[in-house]
C-alpha cells in the first residue's frame, strides 16, 4: 500500500503581519521587501504586492498550528486487485440479460429464483449464480457495494461452495472493512480448496486488517509458495517490518480498538491513549452516522522507530495507512496536542471505511481538521486575498494522492481544505457532509456528489467559501 504522506508546519515559526494602507492586515512568513515589491509566503503559495499599497511591516513570533497529519487516501484498501478468477465464465447469455442498459432486471433475477427453486438441476443454480453475480458485478462498478453485498449472498445461498463466488463475496466484504466476514467466507473457501493461492491472499489481507500482523506474514507466504505475485510480496514485506518491530510490543484492547506500542513506551500513556480514542470514537460516530465494522488498529512509536518502519520523510507527523500511527516519544501522559492527533487520524479511520476509501483527499483532510477543532481565523485572510489573485485552491487537483506535495503546497492544500469543509458545514450542517460521503460511497466523482448536494460545481464551492470566510472573520 502506498503510505499517503501530508506535510507537517514547524512548530512556531516567524509570523509576519503585513498592514495595508486600506486597513487589511495579511499574515506571512518570509516577508521580503524590493525593488518597489512586498513579497510574502503564504499558505497559498509565495505572493507579493506593490510597496505603495503596504502601509507597514511587523514580525513577530506566533505560534502556527502544525498538521502534524496525514491523509489515508486508500487507507482501509490494500492495494490489491480482485482475485483473478470468474464466478461464472459460462451463461454468457444470462450475464448480459441480468444487467441491460446500465441497470439491474430484478424481474429476470427474481424468475430465475423461482424456477431453481421449483427445480434445483445443476442448469438452473448456474443460470441464477450468473445473473446474481453480474448484478454484484455491477453493483460494484458503479460503486454501490450494499446492493453488491445482496445480490453475492442470493447466489451463495445457491452455491454455498462456489470457490470463485466465495473469493468474489470476500473479496467485497474486505473493501468494506468486514474482515471477520471476509475471513469466514474464505476460511469456508479453504476447505473445498486447500492449496488456493487466491484463499491464502486475501486471507492475508483479512488478518493484516484484523492487526493479526503475524497471521497476515504466514498467510502471504503460503500465497507466494503457492503462486508468485507481486502484490503479495509488497504486502509480505511491509507486514514483516511491521511483524518485526511489534514482536516485542506490549499490547492493550478496547470496544474499539487494538493498541500495540513499543516497550519504552509508559504504560499509564497506553491507558490514557486508549480512554481519549474511545471517547473520540463515540463523538465522531455520532457525528458521521457511521460505525466502523472491526476495531482500529492503533500503534504508537517513539520517533526513531515511527521513520524506520513508515519511512516517512522527517516532517510527516502521524498518519494512518487503515491503522492509526503515532509517534509518541517523550510523552508520558496524553496531551491536548496529542489528543488533536489522535482525533484527527481516527477522522480518516472512519471517512475512509464509510466510504470504502473514495473519499478525495481534500475532503478528507478537510473534515480530519474540523473534527480536530481546527478553525480557520488565522488563513482566512490569506486564502481570500489568494482567491482574489485567481491563486484560489483547484479542488479538482487535490483529489488523489497529496505524496508528491512540497511542503508549502501541502500547507496551503491543508488551510483550503479547512475553509472548504467549514464553510459547508457553518452553512449547511454536518449533515451535508454525511450526505456527501454517502453519495461518494456509492458514486465514483466527488463533483457530482457534491452538486447533488449543494447544487454546487466545484468553482460555486470555491466561492461560496470565501464567502463565507469574508462573513465569518472579516
Ligand atoms: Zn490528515
Amino acid at each position: 500500500m502506498a503510505v499517503c504522506l501530508a506535510a507537517a508546519l514547524p512548530q512556531s515559526v516567524s509570523a509576519d503581519t503585513i498592514y495595508l494602507k486600506n486597513g487589511r492586515k495579511i499574515t506571512a512568513t518570509h516577508v521580503v521587501q524590493e525593488n518597489g515589491q512586498v513579497s510574502y509566503e503564504t499558505s497559498a503559495g509565495r505572493l507579493s504586492l506593490p510597496a505603495s499599497i503596504v502601509d507597514r511591516v511587523v514580525r513577530e513570533i506566533e505560534s502556527v498550528d502544525s498538521p502534524r497529519t496525514t491523509p489515508p487516501d486508500k487507507a482501509a484498501n490494500l492495494p490489491i486487485a480482485p482475485p483473478n478468477v470468474l464466478a461464472q465464465p459460462a451463461n454468457d447469455e444470462v450475464t448480459r440479460a441480468a444487467v441491460r442498459d446500465g441497470s439491474i432486471d430484478l424481474a429476470l433475477l427474481a424468475k430465475l429464483e423461482s424456477e431453481a427453486d421449483a427445480n434445483l438441476t445443476p442448469t438452473a443454480v448456474a443460470r441464477v449464480v450468473a445473473a446474481e453475480t453480474a448484478a454484484a458485478q455491477f453493483g460494484i462498478s458503479v460503486g454501490d457495494f450494499e446492493q453488491a453485498a445482496a445480490h453475492y449472498n442470493v447466489a451463495l445461498r445457491y452455491a454455498p461452495d462456489n470457490v470463485a463466488l466465495l473469493l468474489e463475496t470476500a473479496y467485497l466484504r474486505l473493501r468494506r472493512s468486514e474482515y471477520s466476514a471476509a475471513l469466514n467466507l474464505l476460511d469456508h473457501a479453504r476447505r473445498i480448496e486447500p492449496d488456493s493461492p487466491d484463499v491464502a491472499k486475501l486471507s492475508g489481507w483479512a488478518y493484516y486488517g484484523l492487526n493479526r500482523t503475524e497471521d497476515a506474514v504466514s498467510e502471504w507466504k503460503r500465497a507466494l509458495a503457492l503462486r508468485p505475485d507481486v502484490e503479495v510480496q509488497n504486502a509480505l514485506e511491509k507486514a514483516e517490518r511491521d511483524a518485526r518491530e511489534e514482536s516485542t510490543y506490549r499490547e492493550g484492547e478496547t470496544l474499539h480498538f487494538r493498541l500495540r506500542y513499543n516497550g519504552g513506551a509508559a504504560p499509564e500513556l497506553a491507558r490514557e491513549v486508549l480512554r481519549t480514542l474511545e471517547s473520540e470514537f463515540n463523538e465522531i460516530s455520532l457525528t458521521l452516522d457511521y460505525v466502523p465494522p472491526e476495531p482500529i488498529g492503533v500503534v504508537l512509536y517513539t520517533n526513531q522507530t515511527f521513520m524506520d518502519i513508515t519511512r516517512a520523510p522527517s516532517w510527516v507527523g502521524a498518519l494512518n495507512d487503515g491503522r492509526m500511527r503515532v509517534p509518541v516519544e517523550g510523552l508520558s501522559t496524553m496531551t491536548d496536542e496529542l489528543a488533536r492527533v489522535l482525533k484527527h487520524e481516527l477522522t480518516h479511520s472512519f471517512v475512509a471505511q464509510k466510504t470504502s476509501g473514495r473519499c478525495p483527499v481534500w475532503l478528507q483532510e478537510g473534515i480530519a481538521q474540523y473534527m480536530e477543532g481546527k478553525r480557520s481565523r488565522s488563513a482566512a485572510g490569506t486564502l481570500s486575498s489568494a482567491y482574489e489573485r485567481h491563486m484560489e485552491f483547484s479542488l479538482a487537483s487535490y483529489e488523489t494522492s497529496w505524496l508528491n506535495l512540497s511542503r508549502e503546497t501541502a500547507s496551503s492544500a491543508y488551510a483550503w481544505s479547512l475553509a472548504t469543509v467549514e464553510a459547508i458545514v457553518t452553512v449547511d450542517g454536518m449533515i451535508s457532509i454525511e450526505r456527501i460521503l454517502d453519495r461518494i460511497a456509492a458514486q465514483s466523482a466527488t463533483e457530482d456528489a457534491i452538486h447533488a448536494v449543494l447544487h454546487d460545481s466545484y468553482a460555486d464551492l470555491m466561492q461560496s467559501t470565501v464567502q463565507y470566510l469574508r462573513k465569518a472573520y472579516f
